[in-house]
């Protein structure tokens, strides 16, 4: 399985296949793979095959380099804490890249720069990057092997931590290749730290570089990553390719790619429903994906917390898979109050990313206990008490783990024709002015509530935190393409489904915040709440029952008593304010909107401008 790069690239010469550098998704494997070498001029290359001994041999290599810690045995068994470099913490969206040819086709929401001038630029960046190192080259699938909705590709990768980090994200297998070989379309997706190591010179821990390029080419699939190890950055199958890449595959043939967790519920009176819910980073996917109900009678399941990947069906309805195999979750504000499956999850085999150390050998961050141990080692690796004034956990601290471990997963978590979804959800965080909960009037004002979206900036990427900024289909980092037509492919997939069987779409809001700043809503748990008002409506929508809805200008919101508040402590002034849908506020939502929309030009489908125009007539008659 180990080859040298000289024999590699000898045998490409002598095929002479290979093109320049860098390649589109038809191109041969192993051609790309020498093609790699030869540029970044690694001192070996490992091809992967997801197996539980290559897995265990890398991170023997990682414990042996310091980029591991061992957890204590006892309490956390097979797992690990990596403590990154301080300044690769979170996602970069300034040095993040969608270079389509014509710059109209990334949008305003993008950064893009010509692919002829980053490929040059890229070709001089990775110039040698894995001196000194391993190059990993590992075929994963995102999706059920060989499923209908499934996708392949290629990550080469100097990062074990990398490799390790796919084998739970993603489906590792050679059997890929297999599938490959037999004519499937891949996405090359190359990815270097890049800190080439001198001759005998000793590594660092965490190597990366100050430098930093996510760059995705939509029209030829390929992802090319430079700089960071961090989750978002550099597991390239996550982010850039079911999301960036997937989203442009998708715009082209009729399906979607989405950013949001999946869920089965089943209704006291054994009803199942499937709802897929779009929140952006660190807003409340893994929290709602794993949520436990507080009312009687009512079960969710978990069938994905991050990435949907969503096709029409051939019984008429929207079909969706969750193409990962793992969650990436955030840390800080995972407790057993909060979310007991998650802390069930990761109580085993699991890699801890930035969280503190506790003195017998196990995790510890904000949020896991509501008093903190009285020493840890921080996650900067320094000592730490309570008066360190400073977080024990970097606030975007994460847990990496396999999705099989979830106490909750759904048994229809891998079937790869996907289940149906029922109810869409939109959501983030807004201390003020968005509703708890409000139903669309329909399809395209569900379009619209998603395209409009805004939320408080939370710490999973760098920018200024608590900032109000638009956050579209909590896909603003993650759309491959221009964020207007993404808007104008959702009118077009929906009017493509039945509309019996269409999914109804809802907007909620668990952050809103009183005068005092306390947040109205006692969430986690307690959101089952807002879900069985949603099923119902959705049975509702099917004829199994009356609405229970009242209309407002942002949308239709519980009808009195249709949210059930039983043995829950929320006051008739909190639970009027978490509804209040002030007149003024919303104007001014309604002007900001439309500089939004502006920004976009034509691309603005014709039908959210109307949408925006009857919202200002219903405020107006309010
Ligand atoms: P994701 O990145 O979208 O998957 O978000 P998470 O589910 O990991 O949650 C991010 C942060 O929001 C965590 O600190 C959670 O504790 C917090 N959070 C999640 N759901 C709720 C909720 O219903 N209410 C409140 N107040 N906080 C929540
Ligand atoms: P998330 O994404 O914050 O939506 O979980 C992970 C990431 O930052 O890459
Ligand atoms: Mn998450």
């Amino acid at each position: 399985r180990t080859r040298l790069v000289a024999e590699l690239v000898s045998d490409v010469t002598a095929a002479s296949t290979a093109p320049a550098a860098p390649h589109g998704p038809q191109q041969d494997v192993r051609a790309w793979v020498a093609s790699v070498a030869e540029l970044t001029q690694p001192d070996e290359i490992v091809w992967c095959d997801g197996s539980a001994e290559e897995k265990q041999r890398l991170i023997d290599q990682m414990l042996a380099a310091g980029t591991l810690v061992r957890l204590d045995e006892e309490k956390r068994p097979g797992s690990y804490l990596a403590r990154s470099d301080p300044d690769d913490v979170a996602r970069v969206e300034s040095r993040t890249f969608i270079c389509s040819e014509r710059e109209e086709d990334a949008g305003p929401t993008n950064n893009w720069v010509a692919p002829a001038a980053m490929r040059a630029e890229l070709e001089d960046v990775f110039a040698g990057s894995m001196r000194g190192r391993t190059m990993y080259v590992v075929p994963f699938s995102m999706g059920p092997v060989g499923g209908p909705i499934s996708q392949v590709g290629i990550e080469i990768t100097d990062s074990p931590y990398v490799v390790v980090s796919l084998h739970v994200m993603t489906r590792v297998s050679d059997e890929v290749l297999r599938l490959i070989d037999a004519g499937q379309e891949w996405v090359p997706a190359l990815h270097s730290v890049g800190a080439p190591l001198a001759d005998g010179a000793t590594d660092v821990p965490w190597p990366c570089n100050e430098t930093k390029y996510i760059v995705h080419f939509p029209e030829s699939r390929e992802i090319w990553s430079y700089g960071s190890g961090y989750g978002g950055n550099a597991l390239l199958g996550k982010k850039c390719f079911a999301l960036r890449i997937a989203s442009a595959m998708a715009r082209d043939d009729g399906w979607l790619a989405e950013h949001m967790l999946l869920i089965r519920i089943t209704s006291p009176e054994q009803r199942q429903y499937h709802l897929a819910a779009a929140f952006p980073s660190a807003c409340g996917k893994t929290n709602l994906a794993m949520l436990q109900p507080t009312i009687p009678g009512w079960k969710v399941e978990t069938l994905g917390d991050d990435i949907v990947w969503m096709r029409p069906g051939p019984d008429g309805t929207l079909r969706a898979i969750n193409p990962e195999a793992g969650f990436f979750g955030v840390a800080p504000g995972t407790g057993v109050d909060t979310n007991p499956t998650a802390v069930a999850t990761f109580d085993r085999d699991t890699i801890f990313t930035n969280v503190a150390l506790t003195d017998d050998g196990d995790v510890w961050w904000e949020g896991l206990t509501p008093e903190p141990p009285a020493h840890l080692i921080d996650w900067r690796g320094n000592d730490w008490t309570p008066d360190s004034g400073t977080p024990a956990a970097h606030p975007n601290s994460r847990f990496t783990v396999a999705a099989a471990q979830c106490p909750t997963i759904a048994d229809t978590w891998e079937d790869p024709a996907g289940v149906p979804v029922d109810a869409i959800v939109f959501g983030g965080r807004r201390a003020t002015n968005v509703p708890l909960v409000a139903q669309s009037f329909g399809w395209e004002h569900g379009v619209f509530m998603g395209a409009t979206i805004s939320s408080e900036r939370t710490a999973a990427a760098e920018g200024a935190l608590g900032e109000l900024r638009r956050d579209p289909f909590a896909m603003l980092p993650f759309c491959g393409y221009n964020m207007a037509d993404h808007w104008a492919h959702w009118l077009e997939v929906g009017a493509g489904v039945d509309e019996s069987r269409r999914p109804r779409i809802f907007q909620v809001n668990w952050f809103r915040k009183g005068d005092d700043g306390r947040f109205l809503w006692p969430g986690f748990g307690e959101n089952s709440r807002v879900v069985e008002w949603i099923v119902r409506q959705v049975e509702a929508g099917r004829g199994l029952r009356d609405d229970a809805s009242v209309a407002s200008p942002v949308g239709k919101l519980p009808a009195p008593g249709a949210l059930d508040l039983d043995g829950i402590d929320v006051s008739d002034d909190d639970l009027a304010a978490l509804f209040e849908v002030p007149t003024e506020p919303w104007l001014a939502e309604a002007d900001l909107t439309e500089e939004f929309f502006a920004q976009f030009g034509d691309h603005t489908p014709a039908e959210l401008r109307a949408q925006l125009d009857a919202l200002r007539e219903r405020l107006a008659g309010s």
